[in-house]
């Protein structure tokens, strides 16, 4: 990949877009193509199955189906596509991704059983389990993988597992995780995963896909169609004939991920995995090192985002620090939880731990200017 010009880099610690390296924006500036070329179908087919690899799918049983739109756009087809006449969607919700699919199952009039849990733990196996036993009309089970929101990561494995126990198709948001966490779709009991180009494979914005189950894609096609451009059987079987999307693909985004996937394989699961991990320790590090508490306990963190306690005494302004790290090319983000000021580091993209290490140096000086004496005494 020739990199014309080096671009400015960002270290973002938001909770996607995520960095991405130059290779992946470079590999957007191509020729103006037509993608009904053979040449731009060849690629999305490779494509295709590459990301089915990235989660261990054996290639018979699951297929990628990738659709043009941020994550939300999956988190839309499978919940409308997946839930047959008369029958139930159940979520289990201790997160705001886990409300959107609830959301989601409002507006297309589904049935949907919300089980909520404090975004602050985990869900109560218990209790999913008992509610699947007892209410047979639900034929699909959803939850979030890492609930981006909080950090917390969910036993998906248990819940698939008691989802096929009880007859119904397991879906799991794992937008977060694609690509960062090694995921083995099978070993973990998902008949559904989701991904998002701009997250783990540290793509561009545009491009976001499921890996599925073929056998339940192909039972969808009797379920009943509540959307037409986010119709999961639709769009799955206009690939499967045609090798392309229904409609206009994301060109250019394509390129980018093709690139990213590259990277990704050249990466290493594993090594990838150990980089971010080494990310989330210098995290959790710099904030002891400060005295700033976090709000999730550690054991049950993803290892991919850290929500902090922002100090309660009146000095602590959020926009002061963003702003600041922001000049210094930081980005954090808002936190997403009712009753406590709380703000989030995440490590999804192609940082290192020398980029958190570095960003707390600056954290440190806007603290510093708020009137702190660090570390801050609790
Ligand atoms: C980012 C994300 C999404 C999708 O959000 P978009 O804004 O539509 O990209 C969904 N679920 C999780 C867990 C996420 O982290």
């Amino acid at each position: 990949m020739e990199i014309v010009k080096p671009v400015k880099r960002n270290v973002l610690l938001n909770p996607g877009p995520a960095t991405t390296s130059d290779a992946v924006k470079y590999a957007q500036v191509v020729p103006d193509i037509c993608p009904r070329e053979q040449e731009f179908v060849d690629i999305m087919t490779q494509v295709r199955q590459d990301l089915v690899k990235v989660v261990h799918g054996d290639p018979e049983k699951y297929s990628a189906v990738i659709f043009t739109g941020s994550g939300t756009i999956v988190q839309d087809v499978l919940v409308n596509s997946l839930v047959p006449q008369g029958k139930k969607i159940c979520v289990v919700n201790n997160g705001a991704y886990a409300a959107r699919m609830v959301e989601i199952a409002g507006y297309y009039h589904i049935p949907c059983v919300d089980l909520k849990f404090p975004a602050t733990g985990l869900p109560d196996l218990a209790v999913v389990k008992e509610t699947l036993e007892k209410d047979k009309d639900i034929a699909v089970v959803a939850a979030v993988h890492h609930e981006t929101g909080t950090g917390v990561l969910n036993p998906i494995r248990e819940i698939g597992r008691m989802a096929h126990d009880n007859g119904a198709v397991f879906m799991v948001d794992t937008i977060s995780t694609y690509g960062l966490m090694p995921i083995d779709i099978a070993a973990q009991n998902i008949d559904f995963l989701m991904s998002s180009a701009q997250k783990g494979l540290a793509g561009m914005t545009g491009a976001s896909w499921t890996v599925g189950n073929i056998a339940e894609i192909e039972k969808c096609k009797d379920y009943p169609t509540r959307s037409y451009y986010c119709n999961l059987f639709m769009q799955y079987d206009f690939f499967d004939r045609v090798g392309e999307m229904h409609f206009t693909p994301p060109v250019q985004t394509m390129y980018a991920l093709q690139q990213a996937v590259k990277e990704y394989f050249e990466e290493g699961e594993q090594p990838r995995w150990e980089r971010l991990t080494k990310c989330w320790e210098a995290i959790h590090k710099g904030l002891e090192e400060m005295g700033l508490k976090t709000v999730i306990d550690k054991d049950i963190q993803g290892r991919l985002v850290v929500t902090v306690q922002a100090p309660e005494d009146g000095r602590f302004d959020f926009f002061k620090l963003h702003d600041h790290c922001f000049e210094k090319g930081f980005t954090i983000y808002p936190g997403k939880m009712f009753g406590v000021e709380t703000f989030r580091l995440c490590n999804l993209g192609l940082i290192t731990e020398k980029d958190i290490q570095d960003f707390f140096v600056v954290a440190r000086e806007v603290f510093q200017e708020m009137g702190y004496t660090l570390p801050i005494a609790s």
